[in-house]
C-alpha cells in the first residue's frame, strides 16, 4: 500500500518502517470538524506502546543506511516531498480547515509555508560543515565532523499541523537522522499528509515513521527508549514539563512552549495600526497561536481612544465556519478549548476585570454544530490577574493600562514566558531599546507578534523555551548534529615538512 488512505472507509494507517500499518491492538479512533463535529474527517490507528517500538526500531534499523545517502539525494526528496504538498493546496487547505478550524486563508498559507520549509531544509542539509582547527603538531590534523544524531522523536500540537512538524522533520531528515513523528491527536491528517508526501517522495523505509494516537498510551518510548537520541517537542509548558523531567539523561531534548505576549501601544502609535495590530496578532487563528497577542499594554494618554479603535474592529468581525467565504475567525479547535477559554472570561469577571466585548459561546445557525465564541475584549485588567498571566490560546485580549513608556515596558517583560513582544509607536529611540531589552525571543516593531520568517531563527526565552537550541533557519541544524572531534596523526609527514 503505498498512501495512508484507504479511500473506501477514510481509515488510515501508521507508517512504520515503510509500510502502512494498522495499530498492533487493531484500535482506531476519529478526527472530526470543530466548526461541524458531525464532519468525521477521518478515522486514525490509535497505537499503543507496541506500536511506538515498533517506529523507533525501524528508524534505528533506516539510520545506519540513510546517515550514508548523498546529500543530495536527501535534499531531493525533500524538494520532491514540496512540490507534492503544492500540487495537492487545494484539497490540502480544505482539509487543515476542516481538521483544525482556521479560516481557509490561513490554511492555504500553511500549506505553502510548509512546502517552503522542506525546500529551505533541503538546502540546508547541503551546508552542514565541520572545521579543521590549526595543530600544534604538524603530522596530526585536527578536525570537527557534524554528525546526525539517530532516532529523532518529534512530537507536535494540534495549531500549526503541518507547518510545526515541518520544521522539525525536515532539519532532522536532512541532516541524516531517522524521525518517529507523533502527530497531535486532535490532527493526525495532518500528520498523515505530510507523512505521506515524504513517503511518496521517496524516502527509504523507516526514515520517517508516524505513530497515531494518544500521548498517553504512545508517548513513553518515544520519551525514554534508549535508541531516542532526541526529542523536539512543541506545545503547552505543562507537557513540556513532563518531557523535560521525563527525558533520559544522554537525550536531547528541545521545547517551544507557551506565551503571554505583549503589544505595547505608545503615544505615537499609529492607533489604526495598534488596533489592527492587536486583531491580527490576538484573533486571527482565533487567538490560538503560541505568538498570538494576549496582553495589551496601552499608555494611559491613548487608551480610550486606541479602546475605542479596537472594539470598533472587534466587533465586524466574521466568526464562522472557516471554509464559509468571508470567515475571519473560525471555531476553536475542541471542547476543551471552548470550555478553558469560557472559564477564563469567567475568571476575568470574578478577578474585576471589566469585559467591553464578547467572550460568550455563540448560538444558533451555524454555531450550534461547532466550538465558535464570540472573541472578547477585557479592560481594566491588572498585571496580577490570571487573565494577565496565564496563556489563555483563545480569542480574549486583555488590555492593560500603563502610566507611560517604563512602566508598560516593565509590565511586558513582567511575565513568566517571553516567547514574542510587540511594540507599536514611532520613535526610533524607543524601537532600539525595546529590540535589545524587550524579555523576548521574537520582537516585533509595528508588527503582529504572530508570524515568522521559516530562514529566521525562532524560540522563546524563559518558559517559552528551552534556553539550548533554537528552532526553524540556520540554527535549528545545531539542534539535529552534534559534533565529533577527529585528530588524524599522518605518519609521513615529519617536521612539518613537505615529505617530497
Ligand atoms: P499539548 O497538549 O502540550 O500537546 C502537544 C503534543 O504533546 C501533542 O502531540 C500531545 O499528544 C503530546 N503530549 C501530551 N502529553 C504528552 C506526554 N505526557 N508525553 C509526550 N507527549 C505528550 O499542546 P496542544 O494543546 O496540542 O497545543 C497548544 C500548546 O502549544 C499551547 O500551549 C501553545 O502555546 C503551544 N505552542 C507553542 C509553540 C511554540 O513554538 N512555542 C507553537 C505552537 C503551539 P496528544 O494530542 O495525543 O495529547
Ligand atoms: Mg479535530
Amino acid at each position: 500500500m503505498s498512501r495512508g488512505m484507504d479511500e473506501g472507509d477514510r481509515a488510515y494507517r501508521n507508517l512504520i518502517g515503510g509500510e502502512w500499518v494498522e495499530a498492533a491492538e487493531g484500535g482506531t479512533f476519529d478526527s472530526r470538524n470543530p466548526a461541524d463535529t458531525s464532519d468525521a474527517v477521518g478515522r486514525f490507528a490509535a497505537s499503543t506502546e507496541a506500536d511506538a517500538v515498533a517506529a523507533i526500531e525501524a528508524a534505528q534499523r533506516a539510520f545506519l543506511s540513510w546517515r550514508e545517502s548523498p546529500p543530495t539525494s536527501r535534499a531531493e526528496i525533500l524538494y520532491r516531498a514540496a512540490g507534492l504538498l503544492e500540487e495537492n493546496l487545494d484539497a490540502l487547505a480544505v482539509e487543515l480547515t476542516r481538521e483544525e478550524g482556521k479560516v481557509l486563508a490561513s490554511a492555504r498559507q500553511e500549506v505553502r509555508r510548509t512546502a517552503q520549509t522542506l525546500r529551505y531544509y533541503a538546502s540546508e542539509g547541503l551546508n552542514i560543515a565541520g572545521e579543521t582547527l590549526p595543530s600544534d603538531d604538524a603530522a596530526t590534523r585536527v578536525y570537527t565532523r557534524k554528525e546526525p544524531l539517530g532516532v529523532v522523536s518529534v512530537i507536535t500540537p494540534w495549531n500549526f499541523p503541518l507547518s510545526i512538524p515541518a520544521r522539525k522533520i525536515a532539519p532532522a531528515l536532512a541532516a541524516g537522522n531517522a524521525v518517529v513523528f507523533k502527530p497531535a491527536s486532535e490532527t493526525p491528517l495532518m500528520g498523515v499528509r505530510l507523512a505521506e508526501a515524504l513517503h511518496r517522495a521517496g524516502l527509504p523505509a523507516g526514515a520517517l515513521n508516524l505513530v497515531t494516537g494518544s500521548a498517553s498510551r504512545v508517548g513513553e518510548p518515544l520519551l525514554r527508549h534508549p535508541a531516542v537520541q532526541a526529542v523536539t517537542f512543541t506545545g503547552s509548558t505543562a507537557v513540556g514539563e513532563h518531557i523535560h523531567r521525563a527525558a533520559r539523561l544522554s537525550t536531547r531534548v528541545q521545547l517551544e512552549l507557551g506565551g503571554k505576549n505583549p503589544l505595547l501601544v505608545l503615544e505615537d502609535a499609529d492607533l489604526e495600526l495598534a488596533a489592527d495590530l492587536a486583531v491580527k496578532g490576538g484573533l486571527e487563528l482565533t487567538g490560538q497561536a503560541c505568538t498570538g497577542t494576549s496582553r495589551i499594554i496601552v499608555v494611559d494618554a491613548v487608551h480610550d481612544a486606541f479602546a475605542a479603535k479596537l472594539l470598533g474592529k472587534v466587533r465586524r468581525l466574521r466568526v464562522g465556519n472557516g471554509l464559509a467565504e468571508g470567515t475571519e475567525i473560525g471555531p476553536l479547535a475542541n471542547e476543551s478549548q471552548l470550555r478553558s477559554v469560557l472559564s477564563y472570561v469567567a475568571i476575568g469577571k470574578d478577578e474585576g476585570a471589566e469585559l467591553l466585548f464578547g467572550g460568550g459561546r455563540l448560538t444558533g445557525e451555524p454555531y450550534d454544530a461547532g466550538y465558535f465564541v464570540q472573541p472578547a475584549v477585557f479592560a481594566q485588567v491588572r498585571p496580577e490577574m490570571r487573565i494577565a498571566r496565564e496563556e489563555i490560546f483563545g480569542p480574549v485580549l486583555a488590555i492593560l493600562r500603563a502610566k507611560d513608556y517604563r512602566e508598560a515596558f516593565e509590565m511586558a517583560n513582567a511575565s513568566e514566558y517571553g516567547l514574542s513582544a510587540s511594540i507599536c509607536t514611532s520613535d526610533p529611540e524607543r524601537m532600539e531599546a525595546f529590540a535589545r531589552y524587550a524579555e523576548a525571543g521574537v520582537v516585533k516593531i509595528n508588527l503582529p507578534t504572530t508570524g515568522n520568517a521559516y530562514n529566521a531563527p525562532f524560540g522563546g526565552m524563559k518558559l517559552s523555551s528551552t534556553a539550548t537550541y533554537r528552532e526553524a533557519g540556520r540554527e535549528a541544524m545545531a539542534f539535529y548534529t552534534r559534533s565529533k572531534t577527529v585528530y588524524h596523526g599522518f605518519r609521513g609527514i615529519k617536521d612539518g615538512g613537505m615529505a617530497f
